[in-house]
């Protein structure tokens, strides 16, 4: 889940709300033609943008039930979380100790704990936990693929980070 394949398992309808004024938008296959089956494009990678606060972080779900949905646009929370799927999961800032030193591992995952297990069960992760915290959505948001699921040394983390910043 987190891509747009998913988006279409879910229901087909992807529910996009704004973290600045909190508008809420729904699109389906019809208004946004990305929803289709195959399609493994990260829906976080899609630049949304607010029309009325010009705010680009969002929260975003994905639901199949049209009523669920017209409730939701019209105020209502989601009433149930399962079919309200979150589907863009927060990226963690993890620190491990290694022979190497600290190391900085970044990694998408609802909790940090799951991203630390993850990575320890894939190989990329190894070393002793020292600490993890989520980094802000726009700043989560730019950090490509090519930065996560790896470790790197504390410098490099705060390079990447530098760039990102500016
Ligand atoms: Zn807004």
């Amino acid at each position: 889940m987190g891509n747009y394949h998913g988006v279409y398992m879910a229901g087909g309808i992807l529910l996009v709300e704004c973290r600045g004024c909190n508008k809420r938008t729904a699109f389906t296959k019809e208004t946004l033609p990305k929803i289709h089956q195959g399609n493994m494009d990260e829906v976080h990678t899609e630049k949304f943008r607010c029309s009325r606060c010009k705010e680009t972080g969002v929260r975003l779900y994905a639901i199949g039930d049209m009523d669920e949905a017209k409730m939701w646009l019209a105020g209502d929370p989601l009433r149930n979380a399962k079919q309200g799927q979150f589907i863009v999961m927060p990226l963690y800032w993890i620190v491990h100790e290694t022979d190497a030193g600290n190391r900085v591992y970044i990694r998408e995952d609802r909790l940090p704990f799951y991203a630390c297990i993850r990575g320890v069960i894939d190989g990329s992760l190894t070393g002793k936990f020292i600490e993890a915290h989520a980094l802000d959505d726009k700043m989560a948001r730019k950090i490509g693929k090519r930065a996560r699921n790896k470790m790197m040394s504390l410098d490099d983390g705060a390079k990447l980070l530098d760039r990102i910043e500016r």
